[in-house]
C-alpha cells in the first residue's frame, strides 16, 4: 500500500506546475543527494519545514485575500496606504508585480483566479460578493481593474465594471501597453508600472 519513498517525492513534485516527470525525478534526486548522512543542512529536512510552515502559518488576509501570517497582510496594515484606491488582481503574484513598479500606494483585492465558466470557475469560485460588499463599504474613489489581458482577465473586468460602476465609483483598467493575451506576471516593472499610470476610465 505505502509507495516507496522515492517514488513519492517524484510523485509530489510532479503535482507542482510546470513540472513534468523527468523534471521531478531530477529533482527528487537533487534532494535526496543533499539530504544524505547530515541532520541539520538536510535540504528535505529544510524543505519538509518550509512547506510546513506556509500549511500551518499562512493564510489569507481577512480585508483583501492576499496572503499573509495573521489576520491582515502588510498592505493593508499601512496606514500609509492610500485608502481610497483599490487595485482587483487575479493572483499574489500579479499584487508582487505591481508594488514591485513602486508606482501604486493604494490596496488591493486578490481573486485567485479568473472568470473560466467551461472550468468551472464561476462568481462564487472568486468570492465576487465579498469584493462588492467591500466597494459598498468602503466608498473607495476608484477602482482599478488589473487583471491579465487575455480572454478570462478581460471577461472578469467587464464583469466586474458592471457590478461596481453602478455604485457610483470611477472604475479604470490597465493602459494597452500590456499586449494581448498578456500575463501581467511576466511584464517587466517599466512596461506594468506605465501601463497603471496611463490606466484609462473603464
Ligand atoms: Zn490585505
Amino acid at each position: 500500500m505505502s509507495l516507496d519513498p522515492i517514488e513519492r517525492l517524484v510523485l509530489e513534485l510532479g503535482r507542482l506546475p510546470g513540472i513534468g516527470e523527468r523534471s521531478a525525478t531530477r529533482m527528487a534526486f537533487h534532494i535526496i543527494r543533499q539530504s544524505q548522512g547530515r541532520d541539520s543542512g538536510s535540504l528535505a529536512r529544510d524543505l519538509a519545514a518550509a512547506l510546513l510552515a506556509v500549511a500551518d502559518e499562512v493564510g489569507f488576509c481577512s480585508q483583501c485575500r492576499n496572503l499573509c501570517r495573521g489576520e491582515r497582510c502588510k498592505v493593508c496594515a499601512d496606514a500609509s496606504r492610500d485608502q481610497g484606491l483599490l487595485c482587483v488582481v487575479e493572483s499574489v503574484v500579479d499584487l508582487k508585480a505591481i508594488e514591485a513598479t513602486k508606482t501604486y500606494r493604494g490596496l488591493y483585492h486578490v481573486l485567485h483566479g479568473a472568470l473560466a465558466p467551461l472550468d468551472g470557475i464561476g462568481p462564487d469560485e472568486l468570492k465576487i460578493d465579498a469584493l462588492v460588499t467591500r466597494v459598498t463599504e468602503r466608498g473607495y474613489r476608484e477602482v482599478i481593474l488589473a487583471t491579465n489581458a487575455d480572454v478570462e482577465g478581460d471577461a472578469t473586468a467587464l464583469y466586474l465594471a458592471r457590478l461596481i460602476k453602478p455604485l457610483g465609483v470611477q472604475v479604470t483598467r490597465l493602459a494597452s501597453g500590456i499586449p494581448s493575451g498578456g500575463e501581467l506576471e511576466y511584464l517587466d516593472h517599466a512596461t506594468l508600472g506605465r501601463a497603471l499610470t496611463e490606466r484609462r476610465e473603464y
